[in-house]
């Protein structure tokens, strides 16, 4: 398939694909597309960046306008459920934008917002609501929405949703969802829960599968610095002066840990800025934007702060902290070698981390290449992992992810420059209005990932063996398990 003329889309869907100087489908596109607009069950696996969003939206619109019907009243057609208030945000920017020649009603459902203006915004019955399932379950048990209605789910970024502690949310939701339905499943790793939740879901589904992990990673060059914890930030600085850096983005366990470092950059000169749920929204927008333009080119995140933001032209991540979440690894440096591009990733590893280390390298199948840079005797271990797995759920869990919300159509510069402004997270359409900034407790509560067995079991003999190592090896199947043949293949 090479453009998306094949794919036999209304005319008002192409003409907007036009507007948006899109010619050629994206491998993910290619795939889902075909099978989903004949309104069969597909099971995706891609990361953001893969185009996943329009592999999802442009069939359900299809189909939208080949059966038209005016919404009832508190009810929504299509239901796209996306873990973050941004990302909702971003999914909504798209459907509007797709669907601009349609008269197409939309809805965002997120927390962090007040629930009135999104009561309202459903009152009317819309044909696209994106919602995070907290906020989504708000409105269904206070009677404002109704779920018998949905023709359509889509259920965005499914392993996120889990750690996030979604899964039971999810599961209330499905069960108020007619049995009769097209589901759209995308996670970017498919590990055991995932496939279990997807098993629940969905009718013979049919499996497409993009391997940006692994071709992201095969653009991307990983290193890790074992480093002491207590060099953590000046080996930062010295990456960040030594490296030919357009845009880095440098991740932190936790918020306080984030506004640590930019201070400590500060102090070397370098500038940069922190985005996490403790900033305000208009703070958050503002360094984004900075972020975007160039005018920041060190921005330090939390990974819930990160996600969802599409930003280009990220040469470097920085795992300032490793993940304790294995995949999280793989969505962070996702971010670099976006649309073909190169892209570098270097994680600092204190000897508290090599556990998370071990996890990383088992799940993508890759040893990576390792620099040891600790003072030799010294044991500089710093905070302790389940610490720092405390820190990491304040940030998630306090995140305030915002968005435009203008509701306007536009084409993708004018969306992604919307992006850097505020929501109201109500209706997309009629209602423009801006939204106060309120926190929810529901989004917050909800947010909490699940907790995972500690695995940081005392790493210190192994890592005598490394002493000096820097290695690059690569096992029998070169890339991440995403990589593996059947799944870097149409699976049916
Ligand atoms: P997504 O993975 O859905 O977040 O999409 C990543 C970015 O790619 C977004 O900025 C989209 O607007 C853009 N995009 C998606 N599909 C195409 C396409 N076929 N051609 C050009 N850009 C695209």
């Amino acid at each position: 398939m090479t453009t998306f003329q094949e794919f036999g889309l209304a005319d008002p869907i192409t003409r907007a694909l036009k507007e948006e100087n899109y010619v050629t489908p994206t491998p993910i596109q290619a795939q889902t597309i075909p099978i989903a607009i004949t309104g069969r069950d597909v099971i995706g696996i891609a990361q953001t960046g893969t185009g996943k969003t329009a592999s999802f939206a442009l069939p359900i619109l299809h189909r939208l306008l080949e059966h038209r019907a005016k919404p009832q009243p508190k009810t929504c057609r299509v239901l796209v459920l996306s873990p973050t208030r941004e990302l909702s945000g971003q999914i909504l920017d798209s459907f509007n934008a797709y669907g601009r020649h349609m008269n197409l009603t939309s809805a965002l459902a997120i927390g962090g917002v007040p629930m009135g203006r999104q009561v309202r915004a459903v009152m009317p019955g819309v044909d696209v609501l994106v919602a995070t399932p907290g906020r989504l379950l708000d409105l269904v048990q206070g009677n404002a929405l109704k779920l018998n209605m949905v023709e359509f789910l889509v259920l965005d970024e499914a392993d996120r949703m889990l750690d996030m502690g979604f899964i039971n949310d999810i599961r209330k939701v499905v069960a108020k969802l007619p049995i009769k339905r097209q589901t759209l499943f995308f996670s970017a790793t498919m590990p055991k829960d995932i496939a279990d939740l997807a098993e629940h879901m969905l009718k013979d589904p049919a499996r497409v599968a993009v391997t940006p992990v692994s071709s992201t990673a095969e653009r991307i060059s990983q290193r890790i610095l074992l480093v002491d914890h207590s060099a953590k930030a000046s080996t930062l600085a010295g990456i960040l002066k030594a490296e030919p850096i357009n845009r880095a983005l440098v991740f932190t366990r936790t918020k306080h840990g984030a506004d640590k470092v930019v201070k400590i950059l500060e102090k070397s000169g370098i500038p940069a800025a922190a985005i996490h749920g403790n900033k305000s929204q208009n703070h958050r927008e503002r360094t984004l934007a900075a972020f975007r333009t160039g005018e920041i080119r060190t921005l330090i995140a939390t990974d819930i702060a990160a996600r969802g933001i599409d930003v280009d032209g990220i040469t470097h991540v920085v795992n300032f902290d490793l993940p304790n979440v294995p995949e999280t690894y793989v969505h962070r440096i996702g971010r670099t070698a976006r649309a073909g591009r190169e892209g570098v990733a270097i994680s600092l590893c204190a000897g508290e981390e090599m556990a998370y280390l071990r996890d990383i390298e088992k799940l993508i199948r890759i040893a990576l290449p390792k620099e040891d840079r600790r003072t030799p005797g010294k044991n500089d271990v710093g905070p302790s992992p389940s610490q720092n797995r405390g820190g990491q759920r304040n940030g998630r869990s306090a995140q305030h992810a915002h968005r435009s919300q203008d509701g306007a159509p536009g084409n993708k510069n004018q969306r992604s420059r919307r992006r850097s402004h505020g929501g109201n997270g109500g209706a997309s359409q009629p209602n423009r209005d801006h939204a106060r900034n309120e926190n929810s407790r529901h989004e917050h509560a909800r947010h909490e990932p699940k907790p995972r067995p500690t695995q940081h079991g005392g790493a210190s003999a192994k890592e005598g063996t490394m002493q000096g190592v820097a290695f690059l090896h690569r096992p029998s199947r070169p890339n991440s398990p995403a990589s593996t043949p059947n799944r870097s293949q149409r699976q049916r």
